[in-house]
């Protein structure tokens, strides 16, 4: 089945005239024929079913059969703030994180990064969204441009922005107690978490330090080390059990 995005004043008319990069997607990728079904997203809240009339690489045609209220998104707004993995790792990560329900992941650049710089951000918000289409969610996660750690902690350095205090989990392999369970107990009825994970170099002291100190509270994913990659799939899989929507 075709899942698609559309900017809800896309979707006021009863045919639905889609172009550019989404048309070429639907012709030639999911290559959908006259007569074929499409489900479109509004990103805030509704689905529309559809028959295609028309399908071209330059256009497609679609009419509206039934609108819809729908929603997969989880009762928590999860935030990934994720230390950027090299090559293909945050490629994945992005992926697994959307089909896991986050609502957003802030790559963060920290004194153990590796990546210091990079150009890959609309290559991510392209995975994000396909991974959204992919899993039937109806909005996609935001994935905001890299920041230091700095910034991100202590978000009034960077003009503009006021600097509010975060419910979050800093996850730390060399935490030995374990107290994830304990620790989420604390947090039942919250709408809102942010989790920070290192990347391969994983935090230095003072990073950790300095989260505790703004109110984060330090984790254990049990004993052995996970990869960066493995480590915030396993975390909101684990906050989707516990406090969200997989039960
Ligand atoms: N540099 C480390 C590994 C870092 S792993 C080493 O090789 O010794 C990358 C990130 O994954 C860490 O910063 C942490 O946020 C997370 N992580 C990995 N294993 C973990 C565990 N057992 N508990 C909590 N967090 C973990």
């Amino acid at each position: 089945m075709a899942r698609i995005f559309l900017p809800p004043e896309l979707l006021i008319p009863e045919q639905i005239t889609i172009t550019g990069d989404v048309a070429r997607y639907l012709s030639l990728v999911l290559r959908v024929k006259l007569g074929d079904h499409l489900i479109v997203f509004d990103g805030s809240g509704f689905k529309y079913d559809c028959t295609i009339l028309k399908s071209h690489k330059k256009e497609v045609i679609a009419e509206k059969i039934k609108k819809e209220p729908y929603s997969v998104e989880s009762n928590i707004s999860i935030t990934l703030a994720q230390g950027i993995a090299k090559g293909e790792k945050m490629d994945l990560i992005i992926q697994k994180a959307t089909e896991l329900g986050v609502s957003k992941v802030i790559p963060l650049i920290t004194e153990h990064s590796e990546v210091r710089h990079t150009e890959k951000i609309n290559r991510w918000r392209k995975i994000s969204l396909s991974a959204s289409q992919q899993s039937g969610r109806d909005k996609v996660p935001q994935i905001d441009e890299p920041v230091s750690y700095k910034v991100f902690l202590y978000p009034s350095l960077e003009e503009g922005k006021g600097g509010s205090l975060k419910t979050g989990l800093i996850f730390s392999e060399s935490r030995k107690e374990r107290n994830l369970k304990q620790a989420l107990k604390g947090f039942q009825n919250i709408k809102q978490i942010t989790l920070l994970v290192g990347p391969e170099g994983g935090f230095s002291k003072e990073e950790i330090t300095a989260a505790v100190e703004k109110g984060f509270i330090e984790v254990s994913l049990g004993p052995r080390i996970l990869r960066t990659e493995t480590a915030p799939i396993t975390a909101i899989s684990i906050i989707q059990y516990e406090l969200g929507d997989i039960g």
